[in-house]
């Protein structure tokens, strides 16, 4: 198999591998529970919180364990929470993910105004624009991707937040496409909240991280056991939290000079042979994801025919009453369907071996005829 679809999940990391073969087994207690078994788990949690928050550069009392992103998004932009935070306006982006594009078209039917920034064909935000928006209308907050899970593309957060700060209004970020791939800390960056999973990164698939920088104005989604403080009730997932630290270190040590490499030679092994174009090639993108448009073909063939000889690959494409639609976010940068059906997702890991790329490229070969 060689899988390059690691934007989409990915296989567990060294350190998870090691902790289902040895460890796990042995860690089903409660950490909720007052005897040992659950008292020693719930300690470890602890450790493991602090050790979290170092990484991710805030204090640990700002992070709640929660299922993932789409979790931590629903949470931030759930009616109570946004009427608690008195805001009415959401302002955001089309290129973002369908976790947010979709809870936004259910704001927008329960009475709140959505406005939509704009980009250019490279996918960078009009932060004029945003700038104007910002300066009028009521209580605020903006929702934007850190690093896009379909072209790579980076926003500069920092920039934007200082934007927002100065007009007094919220900042979520959904920072799951940069989780490994891109150095920061949250404390640099000044966002209220951020969300993460931490499948991306070779944890366990529903576990992930909602940092907010003022918990107590936090309201929580769920109601409960008072698990997380109360921010985020039911039973915790011991063995998931763990996959998730361990995950994270092991992506703390990821070589970004290699993957950039890698990247750089599969990108222009791609242009040589098929004249394959790089989407948003111009502008800073995560050093894992590359997004090509090969014209004339169709992508979805392309990853059919790829699947065969399982190599796995990802369109973008979005299954909706039994037919695929094309990328929302290739459309979203101003492109029209036959390109948009033209365009291959590659994204690849530390994992992934030079080996792996060139089998790639000859299964291409042979589908192309060249
Ligand atoms: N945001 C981005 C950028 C993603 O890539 C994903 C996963 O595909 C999500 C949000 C949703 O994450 P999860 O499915 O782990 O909740």
């Amino acid at each position: 198999m060689i899988y390059l679809d690691y934007n989409a999940t990915s296989p567990y990391s060294p350190s998870v591998e090691a902790f289902i073969k040895n460890e796990m087994i042995n860690s089903w207690a409660n950490p909720s529970s007052e005897y040992s078994e659950g008292l020693a788990l719930a300690n470890e949690i602890k450790l493991m919180r602090s050790e979290i928050a170092e990484i991710l550069g805030c204090s640990s009392k700002n992070i709640v364990f929660n299922s993932g992103a789409t979790e931590s998004i629903n949470t931030v932009l759930s009616i109570p929470h946004l009427n608690s935070l008195g805001v009415k306006r959401i302002i955001s982006s089309p290129l973002e993910h369908p976790a947010t594009l979709d809870r936004l078209k259910f704001l927008e039917k329960n009475g709140f105004e959505i406005q939509m920034i704009a980009n250019d064909q490279n996918g960078m935000l009009d932060l004029a624009q945003l700038g104007v928006l910002l300066s009028s209308g009521g209580k605020s907050i903006v929702s934007l991707l850190f690093a896009n899970n379909e072209t790579g593309v980076i926003h500069p957060v920092k920039k934007i937040s200082e934007v927002i700060k100065k007009h007094q209004h919220y900042f979520h970020i959904d920072a799951v496409q940069a989780l490994g791939k891109l150095k920061f800390k949250i404390e640099e960056i000044g966002a209220d909240f951020m969300s993460f999973s931490g499948h991306k990164i070779g944890s366990f698939k529903g576990i992930g991280i909602l940092f907010a920088e003022n918990i107590k104005e936090l309201t929580p989604l769920l109601h409960g056991g008072g698990q997380e403080r109360g921010y985020r009730p039911g039973t915790i997932n011991y063995p998931a939290i763990r996959s998730f630290y361990l995950a994270l270190k092991d992506a703390s040590k990821w070589d970004l000079v290699s993957l950039a490499e890698m990247q750089k030679y599969l990108e222009e092994k791609l242009h040589l042979e098929f004249k394959a174009q790089v989407n948003c090639s111009s502008v800073p993108r995560i050093v894992n994801t590359s997004n090509f448009y090969f014209e004339g073909k169709n992508s979805r063939e392309i990853l059919m025919n790829l699947s065969r000889d399982n190599i796995f690959v990802s369109t973008g494409s979005a299954c909706s009453s039994g037919s695929f639609e094309p990328s929302h976010v290739i459309k979203a940068l101003g492109r029209d369907k036959n390109f948009a059906n033209g365009c291959l997702r590659v994204s690849t890991s530390p994992n992934t071996t030079k080996g792996e790329i060139d089998a790639f490229v000859a299964k291409l070969r042979i589908f192309f005829g060249s």
